[in-house]
């Protein structure tokens, strides 16, 4: 085992790495893996904070299916680029190499028991094992960099001359020099978990561009005190995002009714383009399709023959037998209940009322509205329950290494760049591959 710890005398490290999330581990042990001595900092008390809640604490951490959509920002196809020299299948390896199990449910990719410290407890004993300090509570406050020819004149606060540290990184506790540096201190998504932005300003006094950053993959608000009934309903459909009468997004899956908000995977998915809209003040809502397999014809038809009970070819024979079901009765039996009696008071149908009796026009209104139920969005639920950052460091000043084009030396990783994917494993996967390239690439370049 190297020991680094001896190596670190004067504060003069090789590498010095910035936030102990998924992506600064992996560069970490990427670049230790070459023979580089390096240090990583972090603010919070213990590192990967973030990864224990992903997935539910189960870690969803890559995923067996990859196309051209998965990531959003501004440059999917760097995205891409990056995650496929550094692949699924590289990160698989990885992780059984460490002796880390992994299962797949669907195509979304696990550690085999579903604990996110598995996967951590895998980073960290790699660390170990390779010597990675990793300094806790011991946030970077300030980075300077001096460039070639002013190099002499700065490094006399060390102990001597050192052309090759240019990177100065002050941290609450001490100062530190450093020959490479690699920012991986995330976006702002999730403030609890240690990534705020803190050093946003530091890294554009550097002379790095951070586009915009938003909250993406979010829970929904509204302020309908009727919806806020239905919290707790949890519910498949098809959710359209529409700004200003347009159809901007669609996906399909379980859906969560919320006090104030609408959540679950397709809502957090379409909720990423809900952001610029939302600062442009135009009208955002969430269009729901409560039975996305029917057309509305077809639709329309099931429910009448619900609401009059013809099952089947018997009870038309019978058609009274089952007249006495309320509205709510018959529609409770394909349709969670507080949602069902929500859709017929909305459509005007007295729950209570006999089934059977609901004119076919009424019952037209309840069709459509359950194939497009409206739920107006007031805003999204903020970067506090976001999952992840849309915007960050522009991709444009970066290398297919993640150097930076504009400070030799230093690498944007993770959600701190301009990427973000959507659920389903595709962050994780993003953190890891970014991280994986930049240490390497960071650790071979070190004499060079
Ligand atoms: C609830 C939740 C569930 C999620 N589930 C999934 C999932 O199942 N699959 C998936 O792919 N993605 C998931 N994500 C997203 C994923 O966790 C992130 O995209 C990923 O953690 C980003 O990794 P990172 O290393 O770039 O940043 P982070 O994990 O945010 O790590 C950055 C680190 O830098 C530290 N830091 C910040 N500033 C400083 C500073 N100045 N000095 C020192 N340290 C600093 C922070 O404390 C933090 O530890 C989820 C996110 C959340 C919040």
């Amino acid at each position: 085992m190297l020991d680094n710890s001896k190596r670190s005398k004067d504060n003069k490290c090789d590498v010095i790495i910035t936030g102990a999330g998924p992506a600064g581990l992996m560069a970490a042990i990427s670049a230790a893996r070459e023979g580089a001595f390096v240090t990583v900092f972090e603010q919070k008390d213990k590192p990967l904070k973030k990864l224990y809640a992903t997935g539910n604490g189960r870690c969803n951490f890559s995923n067996l299916y990859m196309d051209d959509k998965v990531y959003r920002g501004g440059d999917p196809g760097f995205a891409l680029k990056i995650v496929d020299n550094y692949n699924r299948d590289d990160l698989l390896l990885f992780f059984h190499e460490l002796g880390m199990m992994t299962k797949h449910i669907g195509d979304y990719i696990y550690p085999y028991n579903e604990q996110a410290k598995s996967v951590a407890d895998a980073l960290l004993l790699e660390c170990r094992r390779l010597g990675v300090k990793i300094c806790c509570e011991e946030p970077v406050i300030d980075i300077t960099y001096t460039p070639d020819d002013e190099n002499a004149s700065s490094s006399d606060i060390y102990d001597e001359p050192d052309e090759e540290r240019r990177f100065t990184v002050t941290t609450r506790k001490s100062t530190y020099s450093c020959k490479k540096l690699i920012l991986a201190v995330g976006g702002k998504a999730s403030p609890a978990h240690g990534s705020d932005g803190n050093l946003n300003s530091v890294i554009t006094g550097l002379g790095h561009t951070i586009k915009p950053q938003r909250p993406a993959l979010v829970p929904l608000m509204h302020s309908d005190k009727k919806l806020s009934k239905l919290a707790g309903v949890r519910v498949k459909c098809a959710v359209t995002l529409v700004v200003s009468g347009r159809e901007v997004s669609d996906e399909k899956g379980e859906i969560i009714f919320n006090k104030d908000n609408v959540s679950g995977i397709p809502v957090m998915q379409v909720s990423r383009y809900a952001g610029p809209a939302f600062d442009e003040g135009r009208e955002v809502s969430v269009r729901i399709d409560l039975f996305p397999d029917e057309t509305e014809d077809e639709l329309f038809a099931l429910m009448r023959r619900a609401f009059d009970g013809y099952y089947d070819v018997s009870s038309m024979r019978n058609k009274d037998t089952r007249r006495d079901r309320s509205a709510l009765e018959a529609l409770s039996l394909c349709l969670n209940e507080k949602l069902a009696e929500y859709c017929l008071n909305e459509a005007g149908i007295i729950p209570r009322s006999l089934a059977g009796n609901v004119q076919d026009k009424k019952l037209m209104t309840l069709t459509a509205l359950l194939k497009n139920l409206n739920v107006k969005v007031t805003g999204d639920a903020g970067f506090e329950r976001a999952q992840v950052t849309a915007g960050g460091v522009s991709l444009d000043e970066l290398t297919e290494d993640l150097g930076s084009k504009i400070i030799p030396g230093l690498y944007i990783v993770g959600e701190l760049a301009d990427v973000d994917g959507t659920c389903g494993g595709y962050n994780l996967q993003w953190a890891f591959s970014s991280g994986a390239i930049a240490g390497r690439d960071a650790a071979v370049k070190l004499n060079g």
